[in-house]
């Protein structure tokens, strides 16, 4: 049985405490201060008096929510009676393993951790595969008392005897959900016992679908349900549209909401690596400055897309969806799902980048007739009954003359490069880009920043009958 310390339905924002007000020693407060931070993310007022009681954890949570100071603050506060300046490899054994299910994701709650512990002697080092095994087996064997790693090369290390994991007490399963989507449960199952059964286990998962919740059961002793949103919800402060539009308007209409809007920034979510590459160069050719990020670049080439973007310099990022986990963007006032995702929960996560922890959010949805059955997927994941509006486009003409071919060639391939239905084992292996926005000029919290990015005109509840005149709700046309 689980106890659900909150109303999943209670509004997600929550009055802002101070980490002051905590149970954690001076020298974990004050790695907070350094990082800026003065009240905590809704998770972490949850999460934190939860965990330091000693409670296993099931928190619904995406990543951008604060999750892993959440998990890490008071891990490494429980892990201080442990400190010890010793050099000895023995007196450092890993006291708290987090389980992540891509490398930048590992990368990132690694460099949080690190920073959260600078003050303490306690170690931490993350270990990931696609790169040398040799200085990570090194680390270990020195003795660290956090560590982060992907389940494979964990795997790796625990074969080369690199590591040990019995005196481990406090297991993390990040983005859990991410996990068993990758086909990391054999692995999941297979390093979790090798771990003591006396410990503390927490989860993180940004659904709870049932298989996460068989996982849950087999692995976590009487848990606390953590929710700061409503389960596969979307967030409420997201503006969602789906407009009616044949394949061939989609670019445009694109362009219409981002001039009717004045965006100066949007995730645009295409299904596949082809429709972005082509998408992008069509939105250029508009005059849009845009970058695509998807795997058949370079890892070079997707650093500087993804620069390029954070830094305000693109407009228009052309994604597939392995950009939509971990993009921690603070501040984005759009998302398109050119495509419809073939997958439901893949919407949760697209429009999460957007109205992120209470900031006012933009999503649109370009439907097409062959849409329906996949709208109907969102409409049954979110519990919410979605409105088609038809789009009204500015000159009320549709694209009916012929094109030049460099025109559209975006639009002559087939949306999709594989069939739906073997999209469930096709996930993309392309973790690159779940690294999270690292905002350059406001050092402001965007669940403190009360005034929106975008002034939003007017929010449509997506229960209102469709309007007829769509171009005015949405601030257009008087
Ligand atoms: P996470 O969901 O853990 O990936 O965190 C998302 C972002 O929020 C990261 O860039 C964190 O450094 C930042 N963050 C976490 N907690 C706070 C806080 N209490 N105040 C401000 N920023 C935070």
């Amino acid at each position: 049985m689980t106890e659900a310390v909150s109303d999943p339905a209670a509004p997600v924002a929550a009055p802002p405490a101070r980490f002051a007000t905590l149970a954690l020693d001076a020298k974990l407060l004050r790695a907070v201060a350094d990082q800026g931070y003065e009240t905590m993310t809704p998770i972490q007022a949850k999460a934190i008096p939860i965990v330091l009681d000693g409670r296993d954890v099931m928190g619904a949570a995406q990543t951008g929510t604060g999750k892993t100071a959440a998990f890490s603050l008071p891990l490494l506060q429980k892990m201080l009676r442990h400190e010890t300046a010793s050099m000895s490899p023995a007196r450092h054994p890993v006291r708290a393993l987090v389980l992540a299910p891509t490398r930048e994701l590992a990368d990132q709650v690694a460099a949080n951790v690190k920073a959260y512990a600078k003050h303490t002697l306690l170690r931490s080092t993350v270990v990931f595969g696609g790169i040398d095994i040799k200085p990570q087996a090194a680390e270990l064997k020195a003795g660290v008392e956090v560590l982060i790693a992907t389940p494979g090369r964990l795997l790796d290390h625990i074969e080369s005897k690199n590591c040990s994991l019995n005196q481990v007490e406090y297991v993390v399963l990040d983005e859990a959900d991410r996990m068993l989507d990758i086909g990391f449960l054999p692995d999941l199952q297979r390093i979790l016992s090798y771990l003591p059964q006396a410990r503390q286990t927490l989860l993180f998962s940004a659904t709870f679908s049932p298989e996460i919740r068989r996982l849950a059961q087999s692995y976590l002793q009487d848990p606390v349900t953590v929710e700061v949103a409503q389960r596969n919800a979307t967030a409420s402060t997201v503006e969602q549209h789906f407009f009616s539009v044949t394949e061939d308007d989609k670019r445009k209409a694109v362009r219409q909401l981002v001039a009717r809007r004045e965006l100066s920034q949007a995730l645009v979510f295409v299904n596949s690596k082809l429709g972005a590459a082509r998408l992008a160069r069509a939105f250029e050719r508009d005059g849009l400055k845009t970058t695509a990020l998807h795997g058949d670049k370079s890892q070079d080439e997707r650093l500087k897309a993804l620069d390029a973007f954070k830094r305000g310099e693109v407009q228009l990022l052309v994604a597939t969806d392995v950009a939509a986990r971990g993009l921690d963007i603070v501040d984005l006032p759009a998302v398109f799902n050119y495509d419809v995702p073939f997958n439901a929960e893949d919407y949760v996560h697209r429009i999460g980048r957007t109205g992120r922890a209470g900031a006012a959010g933009l999503s649109v949805t370009l439907v097409t007739r062959d849409d329906t059955r996949l709208v109907g997927d969102i409409e049954r994941l979110i519990k919410k009954k979605l409105e088609i509006e038809p789009f009204e486009f500015d000159d009320e003409r549709p694209r009916r003359a012929p094109r030049r071919r460099d025109d559209d060639d975006d639009r002559r391939e087939p949306a999709y490069d594989r069939p739906p239905e073997r999209r469930a084992q096709a996930v993309p292996a392309d973790p690159l880009f779940d690294q999270p926005y690292e905002p350059s000029s406001s050092g402001t919290p965007q669940w403190e920043q009360k005034a929106p990015p975008q002034p939003i005109r007017r929010a449509l509840s997506p229960n209102i009958k469709p309007k007829r005149k769509v171009a005015a709700l949405l601030g257009g046309g008087g």
